[in-house]
């Protein structure tokens, strides 16, 4: 059962089971009462954020918060380097790597390799989370805005102010469509304001197909006029067409979903409209994991504190299965061992140096990457350190991530 620091301090009687997340067993007490803890998700393009939320008699709490970063582009980047090396090698007619051809077919539900990789992620996180801890519920934000609301409220008429919720919907969708960006003079990263294509001093409606976004200057600047009058006669027709990518925009997200119902557990479906309105009312500032923590219906009453700290979780995968690695113009140099470990130790574990003297005399924490020579690097937060394998002690195995405590936030906006 996950619980606080102070708490798990009390209790360091027990048995270290696992470093990240922290994770104790107890030696006096068999069995114990658990609450009902909640998985909930909020995934990004770069960083996901987790949060376990349990429910107790008093309220649901943020009992750990997590954000979880991806190496799509990491990705992308082997794959292309890979291609591009075969094609070398296929034009310079070297052995073993025959011409290939465009005849293989994609499966269903088929995803880029960069996009799986976050799936993969959070499922793994997910499987992680469920084996140490007494999870009964998923929630996931599975849409930026709910697609049905909006298309009834176009054919009911409902104009956006009606209804908390829809409003933020509705200002999703038109982030979604106006590509985040000023319609008029597409400036980004600034603030950006709700705005009406046919001015409602003449008339214009609060109908999703008559709004568009615009900055602050553009929109003081275009008045009363309408788009058409002001210079920008395309915007009408354009904010007329439905948003046909909606759902491809999402398929990331609904893998996912399909994925975590694998788990047997009810997962619940949130909408970011939805999301925001939660963490906008509760007055909690933006980070990913108290996102995740407002998810969905279940996220409108959550007590967490914001300056929590969290366990940020960084994808590094498990190294790479390239032997020969090549010079900057991409021809070979040097190949590879076929071992990955080297003393006992691997690239990735998590271990402890305690350094007597020299340059790098102290203590110092981080992850390893090997070498043959027994000469270590480690990654710490203070830099790179170079070790002796015999200076080393082993915190935590190599799984695929790296870890590090999250930044403390004492600002509530
Ligand atoms: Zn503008």
């Amino acid at each position: 059962m996950p619980c606080y620091t102070a708490r798990a301090r009390q209790l360091l009687k027990a048995a270290v089971h696992r470093r990240f997340p922290f994770t104790i067993i107890l030696k006096e007490r068999e069995g114990g009462d658990t609450q009902p803890v909640a998985l909930k998700v909020d995934p990004g393009s770069k960083t996901t954020g987790l949060a376990l939320v349990a429910d107790f008699q008093r309220g649901k709490r943020v009992i750990w918060g997590a954000e979880l970063t991806h190496r799509g582009q990491q990705i992308r980047d082997a794959l292309l380097s890979r291609s591009q090396q075969r094609g070398s090698r296929r034009a310079r007619h070297t052995r073993y790597r025959a011409a290939r051809f465009r005849n293989r077919r994609r499966s269903a539900g088929w995803l880029p390799p960069s996009l799986k990789s976050r799936v993969d992620n959070i499922w793994a996180w997910a499987v992680r989370l469920a084996w140490h801890c007494p999870l009964t519920s998923i929630s996931q934000e599975l849409v930026r805005f709910d697609m049905q609301l909006l298309e009834n409220a176009e054919i009911s008429g409902i104009e956006y102010q009606q209804g908390a919720l829809q409003g933020y919907e509705v200002r999703e969708y038109l982030l979604e469509k106006w590509g985040r960006t000023c319609a008029y003079c597409g400036a980004k990263d600034l603030p950006l304001e709700i705005e009406h294509i046919i001015p409602k001093t003449r008339g214009g409606s609060s109908r999703i197909s008559n709004l568009s976004l615009a900055c602050h200057a553009c929109n003081q600047k275009k008045g009363s006029q309408t788009a058409a009058e002001f210079g920008h006669p395309a915007i009408q027709a354009k904010a007329k067409q439905p948003l046909k990518d909606a759902a491809a925009v999402n398929t990331t997200r609904w893998a996912l979903f399909e994925r975590l119902k694998l788990t047997g557990l009810p997962v619940e479906a949130g909408t970011g409209g939805r999301t925001k309105i939660n963490r906008f009312s509760q007055g909690y500032p933006k980070a990913h994991w108290i996102d995740a923590a407002c998810v969905g219906e279940s996220g409108e009453a959550i007590v967490l504190n914001p300056s929590h700290i969290t366990l940020s979780i960084k994808a590094t995968g498990h190294g790479s299965r390239q032997m020969c690695r090549t010079d900057k113009y991409g021809f070979p140099t040097r190949h590879r061992l076929r071992q990955k470990r080297h003393f006992g130790f691997q690239t990735g574990h998590i271990v402890k140096a305690r350094v007597p003297t020299g340059k790098y005399a102290g203590t110092h924490v981080g992850r390893v990457a090997c070498r043959t020579t027994g000469s270590f690097d480690i990654a710490t937060t203070a830099g790179k350190v170079t070790v002796s394998h015999k200076l080393l002690k082993t915190l935590h195995h190599s799984d695929g991530y790296t870890y590090e405590k999250g930044k403390r936030r004492s600002t509530v906006a």
